[in-house]
């Protein structure tokens, strides 16, 4: 007998290459049947999912989840991921070392989701501007990290036009001796985020920090417009950004509040350049409105990709296998396989006009979007929540169609 049966959905599951119309069922915390077709008897509960697409649990590989954990509450982290149709998210470098302990107590033992942490590589970031050598922290780094294995994945460094300046790359240089000595990943940002004023990263210092990452680490940011990402200033894919690749490092284009834009976008993707996850950056902090009409979560980016030519089944790679890869849980997460823990997406595809604003709002009107519809998490079953918009989870849906958002 078993304990769950997701009866008659199309199963999605690209670590297993496939796509097609199966029943699943759970046992405890446990994928314990995939098949063509399994008896309703068989299970205590059966939830119909026909016409759903049912995936390896999703992971947004970029997210800053520090925020107190309050039942239902819109600022909840649990609304960046299981309410949301995410089974696990990785924060990106919110806590450092001297606050992990905060962030452990309020967000990683409560929430719902599984989180990993990137540390960041300075000891508090909510404490300094990441300008003074004397708050980098790589023995705090390294402390944290042998004593939380299964939670801290990596290091968080951001070549950052005011770090740069301050100290030209030492900061990376130090996230390196962490990362290789505590045996975790480097997640690096680029991108020049801050004031328009500030001197803009040169495209010596960009060139330099890419080519000082190994295999597993991660490079974030990859399609935004901001100087210091993935073109140079004449239009030029940085080469180092495909070495890299090429040698395995992760490439993900979350986008934040800055960080995508549908013009550069296509001119990276013309440049050859695909990348491998799709991250957010979505932030849930305490006191942040979430539910605002900008606001995006993992299924919503998702519909960007879509729109920029990516096949469905490309976008769940990007969202399971790949970021699972990138944390190094491939293990564990990213797949359907019998006997992984039962971490699950159910998801609907909504066809319609949708509005897919980018960071410089310009908007594109997109034929597909994804709303969650169940989310099972180690064998849970958890309904989505509220939504991130003031109507749900749907994007805002275009303006051209004339449709009105339903509360
Ligand atoms: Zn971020």
């Amino acid at each position: 007998m078993y304990d769950l049966l997701l009866k008659g959905g199309t199963i999605l599951d690209p670590s297993q290459i496939i796509h097609q119309r199966m029943d699943l069922a759970i046992t405890g915390n446990k994928i314990s049947q995939l098949s063509p077709s399994i008896a309703e008897t068989e299970a205590a509960e059966v939830v119909d999912v026909a016409g759903k697409i049912v995936t390896p649990g999703l992971i947004d590989i970029h997210t800053h989840v520090f925020a107190p954990v309050r039942e239902r509450n819109i600022n909840h982290p649990d609304m960046a991921g299981v309410f949301g149709g995410v089974t696990t998210v990785a924060d990106a470098g919110s806590p450092g070392p001297g606050n992990f302990q905060d962030f452990s107590e309020v967000v990683l033992e409560q929430a719902q989701t599984k989180v990993y942490s990137f540390l960041s590589i300075f000891r508090d970031r909510s404490s300094g501007m990441m300008t003074e050598e004397s708050d980098i922290d790589v023995d705090g780094v390294v402390k944290v990290a042998q004593e939380r294995p299964g939670l801290v994945k990596g290091v968080k460094v951001l070549v950052y036009p005011r770090t740069v300046q301050a100290m030209g790359l030492r900061h990376v240089e130090a996230a390196r001796a962490a990362a290789r000595e505590a045996g975790i990943r480097i997640m690096m940002h680029i991108g020049d985020i801050g004031p328009k004023d500030q001197i803009p990263t040169s495209p010596e210092v960009t060139r330099q920090a890419l080519s000082m990452l190994e295999p597993g680490d991660i490079i974030t940011h990859v399609l935004s417009p901001l100087n210091g990402a993935a073109l140079d200033p004449e239009g030029k894919l940085f080469p180092e950004l495909k070495e890299a690749q090429e040698r395995g490092v992760i490439l993900d284009p979350a986008y934040g509040d800055f960080n995508f834009s549908w013009e550069r976008a296509e001119a990276v993707l013309s440049q050859g350049l695909i990348p491998d996850t799709i991250g957010t950056d979505i932030e849930i902090q305490s006191g942040v409105g979430m539910r605002a009409v900008s606001t995006r979560g993992l299924l919503e980016y998702m519909a960007f990709f879509l729109d920029l030519g990516f096949s469905l089944e490309e976008v769940v790679r990007m969202t399971t296998v790949n970021p699972a890869k990138g944390l190094g849980i491939e293990h564990r997460s990213g797949s359907l396989e019998v006997g992984r823990e039962a971490d699950v997406s159910v998801l609907e595809v909504l066809e319609g006009r949708w509005q897919l604003t980018d960071a410089i709002g310009v908007s594109r009107v997109g034929s597909k979007a994804l709303v969650p519809v169940a989310t099972i998490k180690s064998g849970q079953v958890i309904e989505p929540g509220e939504g991130l918009h003031p109507w749900g989870w749907a994007p805002p849906t275009a303006v051209e169609a004339g449709v009105e958002v339903s509360d």
